[in-house]
């Protein structure tokens, strides 16, 4: 896709300042060796996502090893952990695909890396009301779905919205259904109000839940129930509302510390694995967390540019989404692979099938090719059939293998007889 200059009035994050020419983080880039790559142009998210691994260009995190992050540290600053990246970026690319489940040890980054990705989300509507009241809220229940104050406000033709940055939302595991879902407030002497509960906050944000296995069970199916359909509804007193939930849905799992039940595991639409860091890796990080925790706000600001420019393309490539065809000959082949490794969900042909669209879309492309669907076949397919113990995480990279043998033996298989344009 073509860049597109970022608009002047949100070109950087609120809060961060521009760094000073003097700043030490400054003379910090200059020392030995060559200049780090700046980013001047970019092209299509994988382009920045080629850049932002590394190669010269400035620093990178990893799990936030109890630094207290005043300001996240950028998407764009991760080291190593392509995959882990490119996951994040095809759910934000495409809302609509399901959630993203980050498999691997403590400490290599996977927080760090949810963290970041609210920074990278188009911008949303934030409701200026303490109950979350939205428009949307009125074109769906009336005047009855939103607060007094608000609907006052909106008689008056006063914004009850402003756009605003996505946010970041980390579920405790001991949240309680009631906080989770929403509730029904008694209110002395008036009718009684609904109360949003995380999941309806989170609507259209980045909803977080680390290490999956220390969820309550209730608390994980009404997650993932919510978050697959986009919406839910609570019942209380005989009253019944329906909210919207369509939360960017990341979640990190370490089997080693608790396995994860495969009918948890299956409804993620991407298994992304964050694998240990290589030394050089981690001396880069190590430079660029110490940079970031010295000043936050200037290592932030040396990212404020290239962010906004990823913002730009992540809102240009879900514009686009829409209209990525998909070919009938490359569904053919992906459901004959998911048929032929016993996966019996329709899901996993779905995730599959959408993550490449998406990773086309990301590309500026307006149809999808064979290497989209390569590029995304671990992403979606693999962790799939069995619940997630250690066992199966150890023959991930065989598993790997077998799904891209399997892809390759279906195109084999397909059709290789000229179509009738061709034989024409
Ligand atoms: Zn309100």
């Amino acid at each position: 896709m073509t860049s597109t200059p970022a608009p002047a009035d949100d070109a950087v994050p609120e809060g961060w300042q521009p760094l000073p020419a003097d700043h030490p983080l400054q003379r910090r880039r200059t020392p030995a060796g060559p200049e780090p790559e700046l980013i001047t142009s970019v092209r299509s998210l994988q382009d920045l996502i080629d850049r932002a691994l590394g190669r010269g260009h400035p620093a990178s995190p990893q799990e936030d090893a109890g630094l207290a992050e005043v300001h996240p540290f950028p998407f764009l600053a991760l080291v190593g952990q392509r995959e882990m990246r490119l996951a994040l970026l095809l759910a934000v690319v495409h809302p609509g695909l399901g959630g993203v489940l980050l498999v691997g040890p403590a400490g290599v980054g996977k927080s760090t890396a949810a963290r970041g990705v609210a920074d990278i989300v188009p911008p949303v509507p934030r409701s200026l009301c303490y109950y979350g009241c939205l428009p949307e809220d009125i074109a769906r229940g009336g005047l009855e779905a939103v607060c007094s104050d608000c609907a006052r406000k909106y008689q008056a033709g006063e914004p009850l919205a402003v756009e605003d940055r996505a946010r970041f939302v980390e579920l405790p595991p001991t949240v309680s259904l009631e906080a989770l879902l929403g509730t029904l407030e008694a209110r002395p002497g008036q009718r009684p109000r609904w109360r949003k509960g995380v999941l309806a906050q989170a609507d259209r944000h980045v909803l977080y839940l680390d290490e999956l296995g220390r969820y309550p069970e209730p608390v994980l199916d009404a997650v993932l129930e919510a978050v697959h359909r986009g919406h839910y509804t609570v019942h209380r007193g005989g009253l019944a509302v329906t909210y919207r939930s369509r939360a960017l849905l990341i979640a990190s799992a370490d089997p080693e510390h608790a396995p994860v039940a495969r009918r948890h595991v299956e409804r993620f639409s991407l298994r992304a694995r964050a694998l240990p860091l290589t030394p050089a890796q981690r001396r880069t990080l190590y430079r660029r967390v110490q940079a970031w925790q010295a000043a936050p706000d200037a290592f932030g600001a040396e990212y404020a540019a290239e962010t906004q420019a990823l913002r730009d393309e992540v809102r240009a490539a879900r514009e686009l989404l829409p209209q990525v065809h998909l070919d009938d000959d490359l569904v053919r082949v992906a459901v004959q692979v998911v048929d032929g490794l016993g996966l019996a969900s329709t899901r996993a042909e779905y995730a599959w099938l959408e993550a490449s669209r998406a990773h086309a879309a990301a590309a500026g492309r307006m149809h999808v090719t064979p290497d989209d669907l390569r590029a995304t076949v671990t992403l979606a397919l693999r962790f799939r059939a069995r619940a997630l113990t250690p066992a199966v995480v150890q023959d991930a990279d065989d598993e790997d293998e077998r799904l891209r043998a399997a892809l390759d033996a279906a195109w084999a298989a397909a059709p290789s007889s000229p179509t009738p344009e061709e034989a024409a």
